[in-house]
């Protein structure tokens, strides 16, 4: 079951002296807010200031951990954030902190190939419902076994990027060396095994970053390396890598992968609770395979281990067909699906309308709008689209749920003063919403209601139709 907190419980470790120094008026509104995980605890400074409340202050620390631990590297603005979760379906809570998408170079490329590849990293990006998907980081490999020339690559690495990086290699010289040069952004280290442990916790503290502990296939060895890195080095900044298996071996992965978030969320094992770290790049270790095959089998695994609790990915491939199934499904999975996706209600302008533009009213589900927007401007015509706020629910469910209803479109045409800005006075209906024709036609009395296409491709056919000039005035966008 996921751990819910009640506010009471957390307020009792607060100041209580409702100072408001958080943004909230009490104490006990901060705490209500602070179990959504709405607010950082970071935000009641009395708690951190004042050595009164240092018992306080450990606490809550405790109680507020979610089940798998939050980790942070890199530096703000650019810090990543994985972990933090406290449930294993998203149904039952939303799944904070999306899976980093991390590129891996290493310090044998050229430099040509080295600038190509984090190029690429910094510049990729793919709008979807309107929002911009992008990758999130680069994963820096050593190679070469030598301390100097790994340093260097990182270096170079700082200098072509600001995203956040992974300095990966099981030699803590090797690693020490690319951290003095990096340790003020905070890489995440990659990676604390049995045979080294030791020195990679101490690096990890020395430095103040994060690691990984790396057990592949070992279970019981991975629960041992961090529960002896927390106790011996007090490190609660940790990522788990069980091992990413490839071919007849990627359902063990998965396996491995939910049975750890099932120890670490329904069991509470706090020595498995912290993020989870998959490598899909490790496919293109098989030097049989043609790359196409890899790169396809690397999406595959990527999205399978999304869906099965992965925290952070490393993948190889900069082929774009390979990346979009994964960075979409990464968008699906992490959507909040109690709050479905919208735009802000409103009057918007597609191109450079006029008065005599067409006047187009829809709903604030976010696919709907794009959709109107997109076939607008693929019919190049510029437009007035009134959007109606049906909670971020399509045309036709509103319609039938009674949140598209003529008042509302009546209120937002007096809203935007639309009887001034469109000469016409005409507006144009979706297609589902044709039922509120004659009523809104009723309220409205002296404009002509127009029912559009049921789908929004057929704008383009619709407008050549109807939107005679000679009725309407030219529809020419200011210049
Ligand atoms: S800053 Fe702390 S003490 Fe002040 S109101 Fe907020 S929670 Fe209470």
């Amino acid at each position: 079951m996921p751990k819910r907190l009640n506010p009471l419980h957390v307020y009792r470790y607060l100041p209580q002296t409702n100072c408001g120094k958080c943004g909230e008026k009490s104490c006990m509104a901060f705490a209500s807010r602070l179990i959504e995980r709405e607010v950082p605890l970071e935000l009641c400074s009395p708690l951190f200031e004042e050595k009164k409340y240092a018992s306080k202050l450990k606490e809550l620390q405790k109680i507020l951990r979610p089940a798998v631990k939050e980790v942070v590297f890199g530096v703000p603005p650019n810090q990543i954030k994985i972990g933090g979760k406290d449930v294993v379906y998203r149904h039952e809570w939303t799944w904070r902190f999306q899976t980093p998408l991390m590129i891996d170079v290493h310090d044998e490329m050229s430099d040509e190939e080295l600038n190509d590849r984090v190029k690429f990293v910094n510049d990729f990006a793919y709008i979807r419902i309107g929002k911009e998907l992008k990758l999130d980081g680069i994963a820096v490999r050593c190679v070469s076994g030598i301390a100097e020339k790994f340093a260097k690559t990182v270096a170079k690495v700082m200098k072509l990027t600001q995203k956040p990086f992974i300095l990966c290699s099981y030699d803590p010289e090797i690693l020490e060396e690319a951290l003095i040069v990096s340790k003020d952004r905070k890489p995440l280290i990659y990676a604390a095994n049995k045979k080294n442990w030791k020195d990679v916790a101490s690096l990890s503290v020395k430095y103040e970053c994060p690691l990984v502990v790396s057990a592949p296939g070992n279970l019981e060895m991975l629960k041992s390396l961090s529960t002896s890195i927390k106790e011996h080095y007090n490190q609660d900044e940790i990522v788990l890598d069980p091992g990413t298996y490839t071919n007849s071996s990627i359902i063990d992965t998965i396996s491995v992968f939910t049975a750890l978030r099932y120890a670490a969320i329904d069991a509470g094992d706090l020595a498995l609770g912290y993020p989870l770290l998959g490598v899909p790049a490790v496919v293109w270790l098989d030097k049989e395979k043609p790359p196409e095959e890899k790169a396809f089998t690397e999406a595959v695994l990527a999205c399978s281990l999304m869906a099965r609790y992965a925290d952070l990915l490393i993948l190889h491939s900069t082929d774009v067909w390979s990346i979009l199934p994964s960075i979409v499904w990464r968008d699906c999975v992490y959507t909040d699906p109690r709050v479905p996706p919208s735009v802000k209600p409103g009057l918007y302008e597609l191109g450079k309308p006029n008065e005599n533009s067409p006047l187009l009213v829809t709903g604030n589900f976010a696919l709907t709008y794009y959709l109107v927007k997109d076939d607008v401007e693929k019919a190049k015509t510029d437009a007035w689209l009134l959007v109606i706020d049906t909670e971020g629910t399509s045309v036709q469910s509103a319609v039938a749920g009674k949140k598209f209803t003529s008042d509302k479109i009546v209120e937002l045409i007096e809203e935007y003063n639309l009887a001034e800005k469109v000469k016409h006075k005409s507006v144009i209906l979706p297609g589902y919403a044709a039922r509120l024709s004659g009523e809104l036609e009723d309220m409205l009395k002296d404009w002509r209601v127009f029912v559009g296409p049921r789908d929004s491709a057929g704008i383009k056919k619709f407008l050549e139709k109807i939107w005679i000039p000679e009725i309407f005035g030219e529809n020419k966008g200011e210049e």
